[in-house]
Parts: structure tokens; C-alpha cells; sequence
């Protein structure tokens, strides 16, 4: 069996006592013969400024580099919140995406049926709702130049943002997003805004050009950003795969988020090229949340959102679609004995702790191998 490389990268807050669920299940998986993991532990965020006076040091990058995964907790807390800004403990992430050139972010917003309740919306527009966002994650508005605030002298002052796209950029982002539709249900949706904005218009042609090469196979629609925001919160179920620049994939997956009730529920994960030599992809997942300050410690916090970012890491990097599917519906079973951390109670479920839920999964899907 093939072994796979591992950086486990906690971070701060409730980021390790997430974590600790994952190598729960990691150390199950290993001595149960199902899948083979080396796991290696860095320091990332608030923890490797405390140790190192950085957001990530020079050693935990090459470990990053060298890994076949990085599987990330959270960073941030009031504890660092007046440290240098080139030290912050989010500049730790951010290097690794950099470095790591994660230019695809995958966000799956899934319904499972036991939480339909806790969304905002009507029960029958999400109960089993499985949708994937894909945002494009290392250009556009939020690094184009110029980007400055100019005095202009008069009392008034001048800030300019740059959205800029090349072809190759968006060529990339809608390979990965084609090849994702074809694992699922073979439909992509690109959304832009090519009304008003040219880096709209050529988004659009290239994802029309991409799919006119490459794969006709699959449906593919076009929306404009706004409309397609409406439709998420409308109809959300009419989607399979949405594929999208940076700034409007910053807002539409906060949005398609929201629909599956908590933020303890929900997952990552940033993809790079695939290195034409090894055939391996650089990735890192992590759940969507934070490094909760109001909650670490306690051992409340909800450990499924790390539990399904270790899936998609099962999905994506190692090709174990079935393990990961296991994963998920063990998921789905504890939920729907009633099981609850504090964040997705309700009426009539039980109210349990960061282990015991962990505990909870791993005996369903223990069950699902017996
Ligand atoms: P947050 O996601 O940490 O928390 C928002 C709310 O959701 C809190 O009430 C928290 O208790 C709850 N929550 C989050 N995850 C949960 C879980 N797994 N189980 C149960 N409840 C959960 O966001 P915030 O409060 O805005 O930020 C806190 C810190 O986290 C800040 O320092 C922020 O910069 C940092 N942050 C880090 C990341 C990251 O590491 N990728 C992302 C967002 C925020």
C-alpha cells in the first residue's frame, strides 16, 4: 500500500482540538490497514509566531513542500493582535498559499438532511444540497496593481484596486472545475460580470473556449456574479459545480456556506498544479472557520468541518473517493442519531463534546468496515 506524507498543521485556538479528531481517525485508518499515513506536526499562525517570531518558519515551508498534503486547524486570536502585520499569524496561511501556488479553492456546501432545520432557508430548498464552489484564489482584485490610496491634495483622496486576469489563470481555474463536474454531475456554472467588467468578458470567452476544447461533454451555463447570488439563496439546488474569480467566489461561497447552517460544518481545500514529473498536486485543506477564541479550550467546538477537510484531502490528493464517502455518511449517521455539538443543537439532540463527536464518527464508520 502506498504511503502518503502528511503535515499536520493545528495553529491556534480551536484549531488542535479539531486536529486531534483527524488523528484519531488517521491513526485508526493506519492500524486498521485501510490507508497508510506518515503524519508529520508543524507550528502555524499564533503558535509559530509564540516559537519562532513568524506566521510559519523557514522549516515547516520545506515540510510543506515536501508533504502530499497539508491538512490545516486555524490561526488567530486576541493574544496576537497587535504583533507586526508581517507576522500576523494569518501571514502563515498566506505564505503557504503563495508559495505553495494554490490558485484553486475548492468549498463544498453540503445539506446533510439531520441539519436542514438549522439554515436559514426552507428545508426543502437545501435538505440535500450538494454544490461546489471553485474560486479562483491567487489573482484578480485582491493582488493586481496598481493597488494604493493616493492623497489627492484637496481634502480628498483616491483608492484604486486592480482587477486583472490572464488567459492562463483562468484556463487553470476552469480545468479544475470541468474535471470536477465530470466526477459529479456534469454541469458547471461560470459566473462573472461581464456587463460591466472586461476581465468579465474574457473570463467568459475563455471558459467558453475551454469547454468548446476540452470538454463538450459537459453542460456548461454562464450567469452574471449578481444574478447568480439571487439564484444561491432561490434555488440553490439547480447547481452542480460554480466556478468563479476571486472576489466574487470570496462572496458567493459565504454565501452557499450559510445555506448548510454552521460554520462548524464546513470545509476546504486549495489545490495547485498538478507537477508534470510526479503527477502529484500540491494541496492544503482546512476547515472554513476560525481559530474561535470565544469557544477554544472548552471543548466545544465542532470537529466536523477538519473531519471533511481530511476527506476531501482522501478525495482530491490520494484518490480514495470511497474511504471519503464512508467518511461522510458515518458524518451523517451520528447526525442523524441526534448527536450535536453546541453550535448546530437542536430540540430533542444530544449536546456533546469535541472528542465525543469525533469518537461518534469513527465508530460509525468503524461499523461501515466491520
Ligand atoms: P471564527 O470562525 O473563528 O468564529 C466565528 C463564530 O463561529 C464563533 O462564535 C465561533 O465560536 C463559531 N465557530 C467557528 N468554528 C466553530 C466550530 N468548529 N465549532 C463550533 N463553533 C464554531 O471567526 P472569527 O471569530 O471571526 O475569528 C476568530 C479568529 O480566527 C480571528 O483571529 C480570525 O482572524 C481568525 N480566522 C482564521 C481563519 C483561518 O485560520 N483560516 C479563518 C477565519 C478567521
Amino acid at each position: 500500500m502506498a504511503s502518503h506524507k502528511l503535515l499536520l498543521l493545528p495553529g491556534d485556538g480551536i484549531g488542535p482540538e479539531v486536529m486531534a479528531e483527524v488523528k484519531r481517525l488517521i491513526g485508526w485508518l493506519n492500524s486498521a490497514g485501510i490507508a497508510s499515513f506518515e503524519t508529520e506536526d508543524g507550528l502555524v499562525g499564533g503558535a509559530a509566531y509564540d516559537a519562532h517570531k513568524v506566521g510559519i518558519s523557514e522549516d515547516d515551508m520545506k515540510r510543506a513542500h515536501a508533504a502530499d498534503a497539508v491538512i490545516f486547524g486555524a490561526v488567530g486570536g486576541p493574544k496576537w493582535d497587535s504583533i507586526p502585520y508581517d507576522v500576523r499569524p494569518e501571514s502563515g496561511l498566506l505564505r503557504l498559499r503563495k508559495d505553495l501556488a494554490l490558485y484553486a479553492n475548492l468549498r463544498p456546501a453540503i445539506c446533510y438532511p439531520a441539519l436542514a432545520d438549522s439554515s436559514s432557508l426552507k428545508r426543502e430548498v437545501v435538505e440535500g444540497l450538494d454544490i461546489m464552489i471553485v474560486r479562483e484564489l491567487t489573482g484578480g482584485v485582491y493582488f493586481g496593481e496598481p493597488k494604493t490610496i493616493t492623497d489627492l491634495g484637496n481634502g480628498q483622496k483616491r483608492a484604486v484596486d486592480t482587477q486583472v486576469y490572464d488567459t492562463y489563470e483562468i484556463e487553470r481555474i476552469t480545468r479544475v472545475a470541468f474535471d470536477l463536474a465530470r466526477k459529479r454531475k456534469n454541469k458547471l456554472t461560470s459566473m462573472e460580470k461581464r456587463n460591466v467588467m472586461k476581465s468579465g468578458v474574457l473570463w467568459n470567452e475563455v471558459v467558453t473556449q475551454v469547454h468548446q476544447r476540452e470538454y463538450k461533454d459537459v453542460t456548461l451555463e454562464h450567469q452574471l456574479a449578481d444574478s447568480g447570488a439571487m439564484q444561491l439563496v432561490r434555488a440553490p439546488k439547480q447547481f452542480d459545480v460554480i466556478v468563479t474569480d476571486n472576489l466574487f467566489g470570496d462572496i458567493l461561497s459565504d454565501i452557499a456556506a450559510m445555506l448548510t447552517g454552521s460554520l462548524g460544518m464546513l470545509p476546504s481545500a486549495s489545490l495547485g498544479d498538478i507537477d508534470p514529473k510526479t503527477k502529484k498536486r500540491k494541496a492544503l485543506y482546512e476547515p472554513v472557520h476560525g481559530s474561535a477564541p470565544d469557544i477554544a479550550g472548552k471543548g466545544m467546538a465542532n470537529p466536523v468541518a477538519m473531519l471533511t477537510s481530511f476527506g476531501m484531502a482522501l478525495r482530491y490528493s490520494f484518490d480514495m473517493g470511497e474511504l471519503a464517502d464512508k467518511l461522510d455518511s458515518a458524518i451523517a449517521s451520528t447526525l442523524a442519531k441526534g448527536l450535536r455539538t453546541a453550535d448546530i443543537k437542536s430540540d430533542g439532540a444530544s449536546i456533546v463534546s469535541t472528542p465525543q463527536m469525533g469518537e461518534a464518527v469513527l465508530k460509525e464508520l468503524q461499523a461501515l468496515y466491520a
